[in-house]
Parts: C-alpha cells; sequence; structure tokens
C-alpha cells in the first residue's frame, strides 16, 4: 500500500531528506549521486527510486542506501512504518532533465568543484624495481622466470601472467621490472602500469563524466602491455569488474600481454566474476612466498649496497634471522639500524642491532595453537569461545573474531581453510578479515594497534 500516492508529496519529502544527506555527504558525492535521483513512491515497505542508469543503483546500493533510508524515515511521521526497501526506476533523461530544472530555479547554483582529472598516463614505472635487483630465491623463483619470460616476449606463453603471495614478498617489484623489461627491449610499446583501484577510480570518474569512450580507448586499444596491481581490490566490484572484464578480452584478442597481482590466489579473492577468475587461471599462475634464511640475507646486502650500507655479514644473518615473514619489513629493519647508527656515530653492529630489534623479537618459545588465541582475544574482550565461533555478527563479537583471525593467521601462520574451520565460518570471511585488521594496522588505527598489542603481549608473542 502507498503511503503516499501523490508525486509532488513524495518529492517534498524527499527533497527534505536530501537536505539532511546534502550535511552528511561531501559536495561533490552530493551532487554526483543523489541530487539527480528522484522518488516517485514512498509505500509501506520500499521507496522507488528514479536514477539516470544501472550504474547509480550500484553505487548507491553499496554506499548510500542506508543513510538515504535513515534520512527518509527521520522525515515520516512516528507511527508511519519505515520502508527499508529501495526500488529502482531507470529513467536515461534524468541528469539532464534536473540539471537543467536546477540551473533554471536557481538562479546561481554553488560552483560546484571541478573534477579530480586522472593524471596522464604515464609509465609510473619505478627504476629501482629493476629484475638486477630482484634477488631470486625458492620462495619467489617460479614468479621471476615467469616475470621474465613474460617481458621478454609479451602476449605470447604467459598470457595473462598472475602473480600471488603476501605483502611486502615483491609483486609490485616484479611488475614494475616486466614494464622496465619490455621497454628496454621496445621502447615504443604502451606499457601501462597501474593497481586496480587506480583503475576503478579513473573508471568512475569516466562514467561520470561522459568520459567513458578515452578510458576504453586508452585500455583496450592503446595498451600493449598492461600491467593491473593488487587486483584483489576488485572484490565485490561489480560494475569495475565487468569493465575489467571487457578490457582484458579485447587486449587478450589482440595477444598484448597481461599481468595481474594479488595478494591471494585466484579463487580465494571474495566476491570475484567466476567468469574473470577462470580468465585468470588460463595463462601462468604462480605464487610468492616468504623467502628462505639465504634469500633474506642476499636482499639485505643487496638493499645495504644499494643505500650505501656498511652491513657487516653478522648483523645480516641477525637480522635475517629475526625478521622472517615480509621484505618490507626485512628493508625497513635495515634502514632503521643504518638511521640509528648514523645518529650515534657509531658503525652498525651487532649489539646495535640487537638492541634495535629488541621490541620486535617475538618469536614464540613453542607453537602455540588456534585455541590458545582464542582464549586470549576472550578473556581479553571478556567473552566465551563460543561466542567467536558463533554466527553473531554485531560488532562486540564481530571485531574481537577479526583479530583473533588476524593473529591466529599472522603469528600462528594457520592456513585459511583450517581457521574456517576453527571460527565455523566460510574461508573468504577469514581472508577479509585478515586483510581488514592488517590494513587498519598498517594505518596505524590506534584502537586497533592497541588491542592486538595487548593481546600479543599477553600471549607472549
Ligand atoms: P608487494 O607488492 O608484494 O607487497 P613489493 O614489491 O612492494 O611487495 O616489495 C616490498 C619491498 O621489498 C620492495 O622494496 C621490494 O623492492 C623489496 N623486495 C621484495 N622482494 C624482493 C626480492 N626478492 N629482492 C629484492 N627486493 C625485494
Ligand atoms: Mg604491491
Amino acid at each position: 500500500m502507498a503511503l503516499s500516492e501523490s508525486f509532488d508529496t513524495n518529492q517534498q519529502l524527499w527533497t527534505s531528506a536530501l537536505e539532511q544527506l546534502r550535511n552528511r555527504l561531501s559536495l561533490e558525492n552530493f551532487e554526483t549521486w543523489l541530487a539527480p535521483v528522484e522518488c516517485t513512491a514512498i509505500e509501506r515497505e520500499s521507496i522507488t527510486l528514479r536514477i539516470p542508469n544501472r550504474f547509480f543503483q550500484d553505487w548507491i546500493s553499496a554506499h548510500y542506501l542506508e543513510l538515504i533510508l535513515e534520512a527518509l524515515g527521520n522525515e515520516l511521521p512516528s507511527g508511519v512504518s519505515k520502508p527499508t526497501q529501495v526500488r529502482w526506476e531507470i529513467d536515461e533523461e534524468l541528469k539532464e532533465r534536473t540539471q537543467a530544472t536546477r540551473m533554471a530555479s536557481s538562479p546561481a547554483p554553488a560552483p560546484s568543484k571541478p573534477p579530480p582529472t586522472p593524471e596522464p598516463t604515464t609509465y609510473n614505472l619505478k627504476p629501482k624495481y629493476s629484475f638486477n635487483r630482484f634477488i631470486v630465491g625458492p620462495s619467489n623463483q617460479l614468479a621471476y622466470a615467469a616475470s621474465v619470460a613474460a617481458a621478454s616476449a609479451p602476449g605470447h606463453r604467459y598470457n595473462p601472467l598472475f602473480l600471488y603471495g603476501g605483502v611486502g614478498l615483491g609483486k609490485t617489484h616484479l611488475m614494475n621490472a616486466m614494464g622496465q623489461e619490455v621497454l628496454l627491449a621496445n621502447p615504443a610499446a604502451r606499457v601501462l602500469y597501474l593497481s586496480a583501484e587506480r583503475f576503478t577510480n579513473e573508471f568512475i570518474w569516466a562514467l561520470q563524466n561522459h568520459r567513458i569512450n578515452e578510458f576504453r580507448e586508452r585500455y583496450r586499444r592503446n595498451c600493449d602491455v598492461l600491467l593491473m596491481d593488487d587486483i584483489q581490490f576488485l572484490a565485490g566490484r561489480e560494475q569495475t569488474q565487468e569493465e575489467f572484464f571487457h578490457t582484458f578480452n579485447a587486449l587478450y584478442h589482440q595477444d598484448k600481454q597481461i599481468a595481474v597481482t594479488s595478494d591471494v590466489y585466484p579463487q580465494q579473492i571474495p566476491e570475484m566474476q567466476e567468469r574473470l577468475v577462470s580468465r585468470f587461471h588460463s595463462g601462468m599462475v604462480a605464487d610468492i612466498q616468504s623467502p628462505e634464511l639465504d634469500t633474506r640475507i642476499a636482499i639485505l646486502k643487496k638493499k645495504a649496497e644499494a643505500e650505501e650500507i656498511d652491513l657487516p655479514s653478522d648483523v645480516a644473518t641477525f637480522i635475517a634471522q629475526t625478521v622472517k615473514v615480509n621484505v618490507r619489513e626485512l628493508e625497513g629493519t635495515l634502514l632503521r639500524i643504518a638511521v640509528k647508527a648514523e645518529l650515534l656515530s657509531r658503525p652498525i653492529d651487532l649489539e646495535l642491532a640487537q638492541s634495535t630489534l629488541q621490541p620486535l623479537n617475538r618469536t614464540p618459545e613453542r607453537a602455540m595453537s588456534v585455541d590458545e588465541v582464542q582464549q586470549a582475544v576472550c578473556g581479553y574482550f571478556g567473552l566465551k569461545v563460543s561466542d567467536l565461533r558463533s554466527k553473531r555478527r554485531s560488532r562486540n563479537v564481530s571485531f574481537p573474531r577479526m583479530v583473533a583471525m588476524y593473529l591466529c593467521r599472522e603469528r600462528l601462520g594457520a592456513s585459511y581453510p583450517c581457521l574456517g574451520e576453527s571460527f565455523g565460518k566460510d574461508h573468504t570471511t577469514v581472508i577479509n578479515a585478515v586483510r581488514k585488521i592488517g590494513s587498519q594496522l598498517e594505518e596505524r588505527d590506534e584502537r586497533v594497534v592497541e588491542v592486538v598489542d595487548a593481546i600479543e603481549r599477553k600471549l607472549g608473542l
């Protein structure tokens, strides 16, 4: 049953709701996504929004749905049931029409910010990430060999090339090296290196600004080698996946080289279209693992040489024995020690390295179990272990659960499927949780840092 049959009343309610929303969004987002929308019906359970195209539906659903329903609910008199769903009505002329009306009715429209112009596509390649500077060991040999092969015969055997592995293990380095190698052999080659995030942003921008033809021209026609970093960013982004799928096909059919990186195996990327996953599998898939001790030592020595740091062998070995998982952290540690030496005007030696690394030295004395981590997390938050394994999704349970998943994965090295089982969840849920906490830590989110640190100390990690 309709709460209001009248288009005018609906529009009035909608206009008041928009006023609330205007204050909650940036000007640019408001003008782009909500200003062009009309509300054509308000019913007991749902409202109908008229939008210019499908993309509005996806975008609004993903970002503004709750806000919209809440704002509209606030406008409805108490006692009237609040709609909880949205129906969509596509009207392609809508955008022009609302813009024209607004221009006509408001003599001095607020100047809207010029759209962010995407930077001109440059190669964006970092010279220091070359094949020469990449240390090869058993952990990355396959990925390295495949990258070299793809770069020396682009579009042939290793197409597409899919590299996957954890953070800081050299994926971006190899992508850059490929791009440079191709250009070395053929300076006229059109090499595009970019992250999936940037691809997404440019795509959205192009859609909003009617520049989609140029966008497609750039990625489907004017490109000989496409190097797309961190494809997992497309997880759940339906429309961008669709665009990438067509980009992929267009390039592939012209025998252009495509290389993609991800932090997990193709199938494990959550919410990724099956047809894209199967495209990724159609070429070469290579993983990168954490490097072995000898490789870590070699990486440190190479880095020291590049940065002109005088690094004694015993110190290199000590650092490599202490920092195990991540090459970025390994390099960061070396630089910290070098800075400290410089500040103290003393040479780098074992003692200095040990004192710098003391707080980092977190190797547990004995193997720890998932159970112990779960118990420690529950102790900290005052929960029962059964809560962590339950289906409850409220934040006071889901956050501790994510922290526990993160610690089990990062500190115990437990596998995703095994953790899925221990927490009674799908492995993709675990992947998402680990990634989320990981990025919050990387952004130094204070609360998360504090919680993780406190629990780690409790566990003696
Ligand atoms: P990812 O993209 O996998 O997160 P990066 O490619 O950004 O990792 O690597 C992180 C840092 O570690 C970079 O400075 C990179 O040069 C360095 N690195 C990683 N693997 C190697 C390696 N095998 N040899 C030399 N440097 C490496
Ligand atoms: Mg990277």
